[in-house]
């Protein structure tokens, strides 16, 4: 068994190392990987968001993927108001005058469900078929899970090792949770919080070697894991230290190592060819 990992080690350019674990095999496409953008309507965020998704468009992604903590907490209001209509109106306007008509997958972080967020309203607000589903793009298989309360739902366990099973051998497959189901950073997150049952999913991918690709985020922080054949990347966030500049790692809105930014992923028909972390351009955290 060979494995190895490479951690997030941004450096001060707002790269992250590449990683080239499979490539050849057809035409590359790029996916966009985005995560924690925990819209807030403090610290303008609503405005800054907009320079995210506008680096996004300007990379002409065949797909953007948001894996969760769309919204901030209940703790975060204005005034002690909750404020929860006015952030989704922010994130709706961010995606539909930015990201405008390229596709957007999102899975459910665990804010996404903060009271008096509901697990169904979310995923109507978000445009979501369900709390877990599947769509193919480009050849790919993305697998879209609900990591909320993952280890006690059954029925969604059963769901992923059906598509699994029925999924061709040659249609790669990418997992998209908002917990890591493998991840360095996690460790370095304070002891980190992976998904439940981490160790059944590692395992059960080692039975589908399909799986190519594992994206997730809650850890703000950006790294990138192959283990059994998957490259396993948690995507860093958009929020960086949840927008607040004063209370960064850097006074740049860093968390910890990472600054705020996203993945943007190079797939061909055989596999993950590159994955990368990138800023954006923000003069709130030059
Ligand atoms: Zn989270």
């Amino acid at each position: 068994m060979v494995s190895f990992c490479l951690a997030a080690a941004v450096v001060a350019s707002g790269l992250s190392p590449s990683l080239s674990p499979s490539r050849g095999g057809g035409t590359a496409f790029t996916i966009v990987h985005l995560s924690d953008v925990h819209i807030r309507m403090r610290f303008d965020a609503p405005a800054r968001l907009r320079l995210a998704l506008r680096a996004v468009r300007r990379l002409a992604p065949e797909l953007v993927i948001n894996s969760g903590d769309t919204l901030d907490g209940p703790m975060d209001t204005i005034d002690g108001t909750l404020d929860f209509e006015a952030k989704w109106s922010a994130w709706n306007e961010a995606v539909s005058r930015e990201l405008r008509s390229l596709p957007l997958l999102n899975a459910l972080g665990n804010h996404d469900l903060d009271e008096p967020l509901s697990l169904a309203d979310s995923c109507r607000r978000l445009g979501m078929p369900g709390p877990y589903y599947a769509r193919d793009h480009r050849g790919w298989r993305f697998l879209v899970l609900n990591s909320n309360g993952f280890e006690r739902d059954t029925r969604q366990w059963d769901w992923l090792v059906s598509q699994l099973r029925t999924t061709p051998a040659a249609t790669p497959i990418a997992i998209v949770s908002h917990h890591p189901i493998f991840s360095m950073g996690a460790l370095v997150d304070g002891g980190g919080e992976l998904i439940g049952r981490w160790r059944d999913l590692v395992a059960l991918f080692a039975k589908h070697r399909n799986v190519k690709l594992c994206l997730s985020g809650h850890t703000h922080l950006a790294d990138l894991c192959r283990y059994n054949g998957v490259t396993y990347a948690c995507g860093g966030s958009v929020s960086g230290y949840w927008w607040e500049i004063e209370k960064s790692s850097d006074g740049k809105g860093s968390y910890l190592q990472t600054p705020p930014g996203f993945h943007v992923i190079r797939l061909s028909a055989s596999g993950v060819v590159d994955v990368e972390y990138r800023r954006y351009e923000d003069p709130a955290t030059r």
